[in-house]
């Protein structure tokens, strides 16, 4: 049960919306611990995410 890059970085711009499943969830953890290239994009991802999301919450109460 190998994902392939292309599977594994789908699952993680999907699991930004923590829509994964147990078993999604965990061939995803596996790929990413072997694969450095999608470990590095996941976090990447992750990182982008956080800074948007503070982004988002600095100009939410900026304009209250
Ligand atoms: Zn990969």
């Amino acid at each position: 049960m190998m994902l392939s890059c292309k599977e594994a970085t789908r699952l993680v711009s999907m699991g930004q919306d923590r829509s994964l499943g147990f078993a999604e969830r965990a061939m995803l953890r596996v790929h990413l611990a072997i694969c450095r290239g999608c470990g590095n994009a996941a976090r990447q991802l992750e990182f982008l995410r956080r800074a948007m999301a503070r982004l988002a919450e600095q100009d939410g109460t900026a304009e209250r």
